[in-house]
């Protein structure tokens, strides 16, 4: 599943490719993207420029030049194909965007679940999402008490967008063997040091993120995960084999050496 890394380096290269460009024409290839594209948002959306690309958790937002706002989202899979309008579409192809000056931007997913939603001037939605643990005024102060409102472990709680943006299965367990901190810790009995530790441990996660961002979803990544999907392979740190537990449905890597709760 694309995570912050991932979406980040997708809405650098969109907007590369998108970024002050006029759109001839929005197409949706699949009946799930139809939901969302739909003909009157073609229609609203056709001739419209690109006026600004960001991310928000891992939601990339593309502000039109009258205010209106395309929402993507990834979901479990997706990627940009740029390249030139009139040429064959890529594989998986679900929306197509057309842009004036022959450019063209396919966002391609196997699995069909990703969504582009169209939102008008001054009805933007809200995302829900907590602070960027990227953001330089985000404090561990700051990132302790949002925990505090969490029940249970902390592990789950770091994967609630509310509680901090973009932060999925993967960099939530690097990020707590960077700190040292058990995914079974209770996430409101963080302490004040514990949780500056955590939110090193969620920067340097996301930075060495960042590194592979493009490669890691085609399975291709140069640099290994520190316990992500490394159950039974030695800590990089300790040499003893990385577990892996169950928490909310999901699986959980961790050090029990490295990580004491
Ligand atoms: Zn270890």
């Amino acid at each position: 599943m694309p995570e912050l890394p991932e979406v980040e380096f997708a809405v650098r290269l969109l907007r590369r490719h998108a970024l002050r460009r006029r759109i001839v024409q929005l197409r949706a290839h699949h009946p799930s993207q139809r939901r969302g594209v739909t003909a009157r948002v073609t229609a609203a959306v056709q001739g419209r420029e690109v006026s600004r690309i960001e991310r928000r958790g891992k939601h990339q937002l593309l502000h039109l030049d009258d205010g209106a706002l395309l929402l993507v989202h990834f979901r479990m899979d997706g990627e940009w194909v740029l390249g030139r309008s009139g040429t064959a579409l890529p594989p998986h192809a679900r929306v197509t965007f057309d842009f004036h000056d022959g450019r063209r931007a396919v966002l391609a997913d196997p699995r069909a679940l990703c969504t582009v939603t169209w939102h008008a001037a001054g009805a933007h939605p809200d995302l829900g999402l907590g602070p960027e643990p990227e953001d330089p005024l985000l404090t561990a102060a700051a990132l302790r008490e949002r925990l505090l409102t969490k029940r249970g472990p902390i592990k789950p709680a770091l994967l609630d967008q509310a509680i901090i943006a973009g932060v999925g299965n993967i960099y939530a367990a690097e990020a707590l063997w960077h700190a040292g901190i058990a995914p079974t810790a209770i996430a409101q009995r963080l302490s004040a040091e514990r949780a500056q530790r955590l939110l090193d441990g969620l920067r340097r996660a996301l930075a060495d993120g960042h590194v592979n961002a493009g490669r890691y979803h085609r399975g291709e990544r140069s640099i290994p995960f520190n316990v992500y999907d490394r159950e039974g392979e030695p800590c990089p740190r300790c040499a003893r084999p990385v577990r892996r537990i169950a928490q909310a449905g999901r699986s959980t890597y961790y050090c029990a050496r490295c990580q004491p709760r």
